[in-house]
């Protein structure tokens, strides 16, 4: 039977295998993994892509948003508003710190709603976690507007989104900073875990330096007690190659989306871009009534799809403590019901494409 799958990370391999070989080669030779040039190198690179003055490579997407708000002194007693419909990553990195995580509902663009923004502030409110869910820039000029003036800071949950546009900025530059993530399933990735933080702010980014490696100013110098989360020479060479082709990998990826939403608008709901934003689809997600039958369908027609997520977070057993009952987002609830995510990736061929599109087709059809 012919099958579609959901990532295949080794074909990616296989077209960059003799650069990332030579990199592994060149590093194991100098015998230097921790806090290098190398690593100074991508992030200088990875800070030009997005626009910012300064990226931070940090051990994985989790501790880039953790670190965050510890360096904005977030914590106990404090709340941060972010959407319920994530990874559980963004509301643990909320919670981790002490402060409470507060729900705010989403869109029809799946990320969160602004009119809904400020109901959700209270005096206790210290920041705003948007979240660029599937690649697609949440609607940052009303929510950095709402935040200037309740005097809050934004934080910009960007795991998804590396290289996403929004009137002519890219991902990580609308925040005080911004959290990225080079996990394997990630558009920009690594061979293991990886992570950065992006920022303007020089004292900011400073701080963040010194709590990703041990809160140290210098060698022999603890300014206060921090963390080990960093990004090793390793992994900075290998995602240094692979920045070069995220501009064309993307590109590969919006001409997929292009295919599946020209054949599929009339049978399933299918994203629709704003004019004014540039989405890179780490997910493709279609929405359909019956979502597990299309699923079942699909699986045994061999493709492979996914459905990020199933369980919104307020819903989740770790959410109990908070109190947020069902029916709380109907928005971020209808989602978990009708979303269901297709294979998208630049490796991906036309002739599966059509393949996915016809029998998503051939399932509608007999509905
Ligand atoms: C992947 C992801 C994270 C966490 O990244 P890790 O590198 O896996 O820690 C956080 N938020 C969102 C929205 C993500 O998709």
């Amino acid at each position: 039977m012919r099958t579609v799958k959901f990532v295949n990370l080794g074909k990616q391999y296989l077209h960059l295998r003799e650069e990332i070989l030579a990199k592994f080669d060149e590093i194991s030779k100098e015998g230097a993994y921790i806090l290098t040039r190398e690593l100074a190198d991508f992030e200088s690179h990875f800070a030009e892509y997005c626009g910012t003055r300064y990226a931070l490579g940090v051990g994985n997407g989790f501790d880039a948003l953790y670190l965050s708000l510890c360096a904005l002194n977030i914590g106990a007693g404090d709340e941060v508003i972010t959407a319920p419909n994530s990874f559980v990553a963004t509301a643990a990195a909320i919670a981790r710190t002490g402060a409470r995580i507060v729900f705010s509902d989403v869109g029809d663009d799946m990320n969160l709603d602004p009119a809904l923004i400020e109901s959700a502030i209270t005096d206790r409110t210290k920041a705003i976690m948007p979240v660029h869910l599937t690649g697609r820039i949440a609607d940052m000029d009303p929510i950095v507007k709402i935040a200037k003036q309740y005097q809050l800071n934004v934080i910009e949950d960007a795991a998804q989104a590396v290289g996403a546009g929004y009137k002519g900025k890219r991902a990580g530059a609308f925040g005080v900073c911004a959290g990225f993530s080079l996990h394997p399933l990630k558009n920009l990735h690594v061979h293991g875990d990886g992570g950065l933080i992006t920022t303007d702010a020089s004292a900011l980014y400073h701080t963040l330096a010194a709590c990703r490696n041990h809160g140290l100013r210098n060698r022999d110098e603890c300014e206060f007690w921090g963390m080990n989360s960093r990004l090793d020479a390793i992994q900075a060479g290998i995602a240094n190659i692979k920045l070069r082709h995220l501009d064309a990998w993307n590109t590969r990826i919006r001409a997929i989306a292009c295919l599946y939403s020209d054949h599929l608008r009339n049978y399933v709901k299918v994203p629709h871009d704003r004019d004014d934003e540039d989405p890179v689809y780490h997910c493709y997600m279609i929405r359909f009534r019956d979502r597990d039958g299309l699923q079942r369908f699909l699986a045994h027609a061999g493709i492979e799809t996914k459905v990020h997520y199933p369980l919104p977070l307020h819903l989740q057993p770790s959410a109990r403590a908070l109190g947020y009952p069902r029916g709380s987002f109907p928005m971020a609830e209808e989602l978990s019901r009708t979303i269901l995510s297709l294979p998208i990736y630049p490796e991906l061929e036309d002739d599966e494409v059509h393949y996915v599109i016809d029998k998503i087709i051939q399932y509608c059809k007999k509905c």
